[in-house]
């Protein structure tokens, strides 16, 4: 039987750790703040909006609240942007994704002062990444590691396998596990869509990372033991459940479990992670931005 990786533990621990570095900005007379802009015609992005700001209200960082309507100019969204950026304070800003066609996201992205892209999605952080001296680390990648960290997975030497090269997960994922740095150190496999015999690549993995979006792909069949199993996917799919739906990962957890070292699962394994780091990059931002040092977890 796999040990699960629980990532509510994992990230409340986090939470607890960033409270205490938010106190002691208070004591300086400095309160984090992230602004969150809001234009997207994803139904589910104000409830993930709304998640962001209650995570920050219960660790006392600020919120700005900004929602645009759907057809309004792009210039407006940068307009607020360049606001935000100039306004000494506001640390964090996040826009939520995706953005209405007629935007350009590339666009967006780039306008944000990149010291206070918690996102860490700017070029110029996606540069320092890659470059081997992060700035902000991506919420999910960085979030995967400090749950491989908790669990005592020391990726050094290991044969880490992505499935997925999105520049949210699959890109920072990887470049996150060739850092010469502790959870990286690791010989890395990059999986897509055009991967010729993607079980062989994940059936010799040490550290898999699924993060694809397709639900319960990753089978038994496509991994061994001793694997450590990490599952982004959140995908929906129908069931005979209140909502109609319900929440799977991109593993299917019941074939795969059984044959594995450790496993997270869905809900309840990567997603509080996430949502935790955004939190780790506002105090990292606010500490940089007021020359306050503060312990980071
Ligand atoms: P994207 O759709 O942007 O990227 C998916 C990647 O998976 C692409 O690189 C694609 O390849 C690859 N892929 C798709 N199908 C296959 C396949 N059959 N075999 C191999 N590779 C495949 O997704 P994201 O990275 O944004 O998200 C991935 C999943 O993670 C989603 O379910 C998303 O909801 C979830 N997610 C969860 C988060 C969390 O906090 N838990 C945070 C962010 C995302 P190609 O490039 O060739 O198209």
């Amino acid at each position: 039987m796999a040990d699960r990786i629980d990532g509510n533990e994992v990230a409340s621990e986090i939470r607890s750790a960033l409270a205490d570095s938010v106190e002691r900005l208070a004591d300086a007379d400095e309160r984090p703040t992230l602004a969150t802009v809001l234009m997207s015609p994803d139904p589910a992005s104000e409830t993930y909006v709304s998640m962001k700001q209650r995570d920050c209200e219960e660790l006392g960082i600020q919120t700005r609240d900004i929602e645009l309507e759907l057809d309004a100019p792009a210039s407006d969204l940068f307009d607020v942007i360049a606001e935000l950026n100039g306004d000494p304070d506001v640390n964090a800003i996040l826009v939520q994704s995706p953005v209405p066609d007629h935007v350009d996201y590339r666009e967006v992205i780039e306008r944000i002062d990149p010291e206070k892209d918690v996102d860490g999605f700017h070029p110029e952080n996606i540069g320092r990444l890659v470059a081997g001296y992060p700035r902000y680390k991506p919420c999910t990648p960085h979030g995967i590691q400090k749950l491989l960290e908790a669990e005592g997975v020391d990726t050094e030497g290991k044969d880490a396998v992505v499935v997925g090269r999105s520049r949210i997960v699959g890109k920072p994922m990887a470049n996150l596990f060739i850092q010469k740095a502790p959870g990286g150190n690791a010989t890395t496999t990059v999986c897509h869509s055009r991967t010729d015999n993607l079980a062989e690549k994940t059936r010799q993995a040490d550290i898999l990372v699924a993060a694809a979006g397709v639900p319960e792909f990753i089978d038994g069949s496509m991994v061994s033991e001793g694997t450590v199993v990490i599952d982004v996917g959140i995908n929906r799919v129908d069931a005979d459940t209140e909502k109609g739906y319900e929440l799977v990962g991109d593993v299917d957890f019941e074939s795969v479990e059984p044959q594995v070292d450790a496993i997270t699962p869905v809900p309840g394994g990567v997603g509080p992670m996430t949502r935790a780091m955004l939190l780790y990059n506002t105090v990292k931002a606010t500490s940089r931005q007021s020359g306050i040092d503060v312990e980071l977890p």
